[in-house]
């Protein structure tokens, strides 16, 4: 047993099919401490990781041996594949302090991003987001080059549609920057949970609802699509029909070979690249 001061911890972690991450997710909420973290891959079909901590003591094994019984019903109940139950031991670290310390106060464009346990304050547009959830805490590249978007484009009483909101933290970007309306989807459940608390958390309205470009009726002023190529080539004639006359699309998550294949797609609705932005590999796509 540790010691006190040297408080040790578990992570259990699952691979699971994102059908299966709202129950596996479950599973592990019911040992974890503080919740569980869901890993959102960036590549569509990749399965999630779900995470639990779990301090390192007497009833671990107990827990473990839980989660392990669940997982294994999960499966034979056929939902998703979802993958072993991986129990790691982290050593002589507070797990907490390494977890949150990954996440420190940024600055992006004019957004002052902090986690909600920081008491970092800056210069900005504030947005208050806790990692983990879904995709999208600001410091994968593809986010940072949206934020720098919604940013720039001039949005004070515009109305905004995000496709893929993951966290919510594009359209609550929009919204703080003065937007009229902001709708958000997602195809995933588990980022509209997100979507939701997060706009709560930093007090702005956003009308979260599940499905995809399509499923949204009407024109915005700016669309946002933080996407992957693939996907932005299958949907390019519902994005182009949520752009209004003289609207702004941006789209990003676009891996450098395939900027040419999401431009030609969206040429062929009628959309024109006017901006061109690359971070990495990354490439981000402003068009009208
Ligand atoms: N907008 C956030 C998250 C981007 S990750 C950011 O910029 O950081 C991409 C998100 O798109 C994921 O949450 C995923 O669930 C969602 N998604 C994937 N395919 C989609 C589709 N066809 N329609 C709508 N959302 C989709």
């Amino acid at each position: 047993m540790p010691s006190a001061g040297e408080t040790r911890w578990l992570e259990i972690a699952v691979e699971s099919h994102p059908e299966a991450v709202e129950a596996v997710s479950e599973i592990l909420d019911r040992v974890g401490y503080n919740g569980i973290a869901v890993d959102v891959p960036l590549d569509e079909g990749r399965p999630h990781l779900v995470k639990a901590y779990l301090a390192y003591d007497r009833s671990a094994p107990f827990k473990v041996r839980r989660v392990k019984e669940a997982v294994g019903r999960l499966r034979a109940f056929g939902l998703g594949p979802v993958g072993d139950v991986a129990v790691r031991r982290i050593a002589d670290e507070d797990w907490l302090v390494s977890w949150k310390s990954q996440f420190t106060p940024i600055r992006i464009g004019p957004f002052f991003l902090r986690p909600s346990w920081s008491d970092a304050r800056d210069e900005g547009i504030e947005l208050v987001l806790d990692p983990g959830m879904a995709f999208g805490t600001g410091l994968h590249p593809t986010t940072r080059q949206c934020l720098e978007a919604v940013g720039e484009i001039e949005l004070a009483g515009r109305t905004v549609l995000d496709v893929g909101t993951g966290s919510g933290i594009l359209a609550v970007a929009a919204a703080k920057r003065g937007a009229s309306r902001v709708v958000a989807v997602d195809t995933d459940p588990v980022a509209l949970r997100a979507a939701t608390e997060n706009a709560q958390r930093n007090s702005v309205q956003l009308e979260v609802s599940e499905g995809s470009a399509g499923a949204v009726p009407g024109a915005f002023d700016a669309v946002l699509a933080n996407l992957v190529a693939d996907v932005l080539v299958a949907i390019a004639p519902d994005l182009r029909a949520r752009v209004g006359a003289g609207g702004t699309l941006v789209c990003a998550g676009i891996v450098e070979e395939k900027a040419e294949r999401v431009a030609a797609a969206l040429a062929d609705v009628g959309l024109r690249v006017v901006d061109r932005d690359q971070r990495e590999d990354w490439v981000r796509l402003t068009l009208r």
